[in-house]
């Protein structure tokens, strides 16, 4: 019998491979089950000394009936599946994983602002319906010269500004009044302020959180500020931006185009009118995805379990016991 079982509670992967080398150091076993109910949770968790979570909703009452786990390891960056609260009182840890996808996000970002200025699915659509010679319909504009607006200065928006370097912009902005303007500024961008983001951006890429302040922070008002050729483009959260104003003002030619990987309501509706564009690009949410980061992703989950059982504290903890 291993010394540690570790259970993971919901099974959305093909295999536990990564889980299962960080933690043969430990001599722990991975059990994998498909939670329905609080009542089986309750039951089959009782012999974990930790778990590993994916988006089964953890409440309290399965938690304070944990009678040996020490950690909740999510698979993830966000955690409100998991009642924090309830760990914590229960001593408990709970981790996450911050950081497994700033690469995959910002080449997203790179690939919808891409597929925005040259119009590639766009063409593409045209030509498979007999199509060519495409020019006149649809005008392409060169990348140099160009100004980027970045909305959100974090790991996301500095590893998209880095890769974007290379395309002969004029200027980068900078949008994000929580960090520092010389770190801004030593990185090749203009810390500036929201109107001027908007005004002077012939692209503009979102990378914040969604929290109260950036609820809808782009809606009518924000988008008739931009101008007319601009490429708005939203990798970060859907509720950032107001979808119909979005919608209204793609419609009318208002801005040139979207490329959007998040939305208001996932799945994003079979009825929504975003599908009957021809100027946005709709990908879905799947921007963190690429095989190298999940990779990463249950590898830092696993490590997560593997600190607190060896006696230590999560690499990335979320409370503190
Ligand atoms: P981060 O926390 O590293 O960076 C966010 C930045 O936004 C910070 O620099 C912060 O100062 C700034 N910020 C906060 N409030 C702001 C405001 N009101 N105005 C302007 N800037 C503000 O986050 P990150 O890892 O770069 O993630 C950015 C976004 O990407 C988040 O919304 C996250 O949920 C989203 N995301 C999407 C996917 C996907 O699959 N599409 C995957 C991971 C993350």
């Amino acid at each position: 019998m291993s010394q540690f079982k570790v259970i993971v509670t919901d099974d959305r992967f093909k295999s536990y491979k990564e889980e299962e080398d960080v933690l043969k150091e430990i001599d722990a076993e991975v059990e994998v089950h498909n939670l329905e109910t609080e009542q089986e949770a309750i039951k089959v968790l009782r012999s974990a000394d930790a778990l590993l979570v994916n988006l089964y909703p953890l409440k309290g009452k399965a938690i304070k009936k944990l009678s040996q786990c020490r950690v909740i390891s999510r698979y993830g960056v966000g955690y409100d599946n998991v009642d924090v609260e309830a760990a914590t009182s229960a001593g408990i840890w709970v981790a996450r994983v911050p950081d497994y996808s700033f690469e995959d996000v910002s080449d997203q970002a790179l690939a919808l602002l891409l597929g925005c200025i040259r119009k590639i699915p766009y063409k593409d659509r045209r030509i498979r319906e007999g199509g060519w010679n495409l020019k006149d319909e649809q005008p392409v504009h060169r990348i140099k010269g160009r100004t980027l607006g970045l909305i959100g200065y974090g790991a996301i928006g500095k590893t998209f500004h880095k890769k974007i370097s290379g395309l002969g912009l004029a200027r980068v902005l900078v949008y994000d009044p929580i960090i520092e303007h010389n770190i801004i500024r030593e990185a090749g961008a203009e810390p500036v302020d929201f109107d001027t983001l908007l005004k002077e951006s012939d692209y503009i890429s979102i990378h914040v959180p969604l929290n109260d302040e950036t609820r809808g922070m782009i809606g009518e008002k924000e988008i008739f500020r931009m101008k007319r050729d601009a490429i708005l483009i939203n990798t970060s959260r859907g509720q950032v931006l107001r979808e119909k104003a979005l919608y209204n003002a793609l419609k009318e030619g208002r801005i040139n185009s979207a490329g959007l990987d998040v939305f208001e309501k996932e799945p994003l509706p079979g009825d929504s009118p975003l599908r009957t564009l021809d100027n946005v690009i709709l990908s879905d949410h799947t921007g963190f995805y690429s095989e190298e980061s999940i990779v990463e992703l249950k590898t830092k989950a696993a490590r997560n379990v593997l600190e607190v059982l060896k006696g230590g504290k999560p690499i990335y903890p979320v409370n503190q016991v």
